[in-house]
């Protein structure tokens, strides 16, 4: 990956994909979708570490509920830009699952594999319920089948930076959602 000495490879980032305006529009939409959903009830809300970390902090402060959140933080085994599939759990939730009303928070759901895989695990921990919302979806990658409750937006078979979203551990921190262009090609 070339640099431009400062670790930052301006070279790699495409076009905006979803501006910073158009995210925050469709996550007040999700939170005030959750709070509706979960009223008289507090969700426990799992951002998955570290790519869901700023949605996930734009999500729970517009749903107007009295909540509480935590977070996993899990490692794919696979390039940077392809899951294997083959999840391993760095950290768990801080306290117990059980009985609780128990909403995942995921970044991108491309082959649906690690959702697959956290799902199943969660649900072992016996929550009262367990939902999953998901800020960007690619349908037209799916491998299998995971059931999505909130989706922010579907998405083209493209990989995307930004909003958190990484290419090796650069580009989490800009506000907009961009394509990923190898060698600059747009
Ligand atoms: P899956 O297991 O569904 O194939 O992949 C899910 C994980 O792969 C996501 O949580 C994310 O870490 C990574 N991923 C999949 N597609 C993209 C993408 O377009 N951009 C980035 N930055 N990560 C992605």
């Amino acid at each position: 990956m070339e640099t431009d000495g400062s670790g930052f490879s301006p070279k790699l980032l495409g076009p905006v994909l979803l501006d910073s305006s158009t995210i925050q529009k469709r996550v007040h939409e999700l939170g005030s979708q959750i709070t509706s959903d979960y009223k008289h009830k507090s969700p426990l809300l799992v951002g998955i570490l570290k790519g869901a970390s700023i949605f996930h902090s734009d999500l729970v402060r517009s749903i107007l509920l009295d909540l509480s959140y935590d977070f996993m933080a899990v490692c794919s085994y696979g390039s940077s830009t392809a899951s294997s599939g083959e999840v391993r759990i760095l950290k768990d939730p801080d306290r117990g699952l059980e009985g609780k009303e128990v909403l995942l928070v995921e970044d991108i759901v491309d082959t649906g594999r690690t959702l697959h895989y956290l799902v199943q695990n969660l649900k072992a921990r016996e929550p009262n319920s367990l939902k999953v919302v998901a800020l960007l979806n690619k349908p037209s990658r799916r491998e299998i089948d995971v059931e999505l409750d909130y989706i922010g937006f579907d998405i083209p078979d493209e990989f995307v930076v930004g909003y958190g979203l990484d290419y090796d551990q650069h580009y989490r921190n800009l506000p907009d959602i961009h394509l990923l262009r190898e060698n600059g090609a747009v």
